[in-house]
């Protein structure tokens, strides 16, 4: 054993603590609360960081919880986020603790995330091996579409009320052995981005096209063509999606309707080739549209950002998750094309976002068979922890 070994928190330190770390993961899980409805999750773990004596304030945009303690002089402060929200899901894994509430579940885990804060929250509270403060912030509605909790704590004054030098989060990663830890710097999670187009031609019979503007004519065309936005725009080395999940027009077979409806999934991993994807998206379909005397309108809106995680930060927890758990456990992850609202956070503070393994037999995020690795726990919780003191030594 090294002279830091013993400085910092070892998983092995949460080891008396594993039991109570389950029960409340799996409390949690068992009371799930949708985003913007997180009243008892909230009060669950306000109550708690108070009781570690955690200088406590609720409602933060919504139902978001901030917990602060100072040890020492320094001025510096680390901010730590786990999110608190479940999904509207009927839940089938059939497990002791599962759901309580029908077609409400934690399939995202949510609770797991919660409990490794609230377990490194008591640690650190019992330990006090650190020389500043921390700050965690529990967040409500990560689900919830924009603005969602994240956007709605910083609405709330969260940097101004409570000044933090960085910010961390994790996220759960099936696919990965149990107690792994991945990290990548830049871009790891794409934007998503959405695009509601309706094209409003001329209705008539089926019978006389001419005497018609077909909209869904024009929006086959625009189907295709925008095909090329990702095959003929962007970067080869780049990457990028446009996916046309619906297309609506029509009600009978004789007759050619007023309108058509599409909607589009826009995801990138570099903001650049997100302003690029609105751009052409928005020039091609007005293009398009206009080819065939029809007019269009455009509901381009923007979801959440790209999650890019700053370089220092994340060497310097890669660097943390390596001393805590081994080289041979952590890993550089890949590019994920889904969307987390951590990236609100990152857009204001250098931070990183980090994926811990959920073990390689999980089920997948927002199925209703998902559940949040238990064996993960105290690899999570002992992460925040070092983080803590690593950065506050
Ligand atoms: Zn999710
Ligand atoms: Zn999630």
């Amino acid at each position: 054993m090294t002279a830091l070994d013993n400085a910092y928190t070892r998983v092995s330190d949460f080891k008396d603590m594993e039991a109570e770390l389950i029960e409340t993961r799996q409390h949690l899980h068992a009371n799930p609360e949708l985003s913007f409805e997180e009243t008892e999750t909230s009060r669950f773990v306000a109550e708690k960081l108070e009781s570690w004596g955690f200088e406590v304030t609720r409602n933060v945009g919504g139902h978001g919880v901030v917990a602060r303690m100072t040890v020492g002089e320094s001025k510096k402060s680390i901010g730590i986020r786990a999110d608190m929200d479940a999904l509207p899901i009927l839940e089938e894994t059939g497990a002791l603790y599962a759901s309580k509430v029908p077609g409400k579940m934690h399939a995202c885990g949510h609770d797991g995330h919660t409990t490794v804060l609230l377990g490194a929250a008591q640690h650190l509270a019992k330990t006090r091996r650190f020389n500043g403060t921390v700050t965690l912030i529990f967040q409500p509605a990560e689900e919830g579409g924009k603005p969602s909790g994240a956007q709605k704590m910083i609405d709330d004054g969260l940097f101004e009320r409570f000044p933090i030098d960085a910010i961390f989060g994790l996220h759960n990663h099936p696919g990965a052995p149990e107690g792994t830890l991945l990290l990548r710097s830049g871009p790891m999670m794409a934007s998503s981005d959405t695009a509601k187009i309706t094209i409003k031609g001329k209705g008539g019979h089926a019978s006389r096209p001419h005497l018609t503007i077909d909209p869904v004519v024009v929006a086959c065309n625009l189907v295709v063509a925008l095909q090329t936005v990702v095959a003929r725009n962007i970067d080869p080395t780049q990457t990028a999606v446009v996916t046309v999940g619906t297309i609506h027009a029509g009600e009978a077979v004789n007759v050619i309707p007023e309108s058509a409806k599409l909607a589009l999934s826009i995801r990138s991993f570099d903001p650049r080739i997100r302003d690029l994807l609105q751009e052409r998206i928005t020039k091609l379909t007005n293009s398009v549209v206009e080819g065939f005397g029809a007019s269009v309108e455009i509901d381009y809106e923007r979801g959440y950002p790209v999650v890019v995680n700053s370089e220092e930060e994340t060497a310097f927890a890669r660097t943390v998750a390596e001393e805590l758990i081994g080289t041979d456990k952590v890993s550089t992850c890949h590019l994920i094309p889904g969307s987390e609202d951590f990236a609100c956070f990152l857009e204001h503070k250098p931070g990183s976002f980090l994926r811990l393994g959920n073990g390689m037999n999980s089920a997948i995020l927002h199925s209703a068979k998902y559940d949040f690795a238990d064996a993960s726990l105290t690899v999570g919780a002992a992460m925040w922890a070092r983080l803590a003191e690593r950065y506050l030594a």
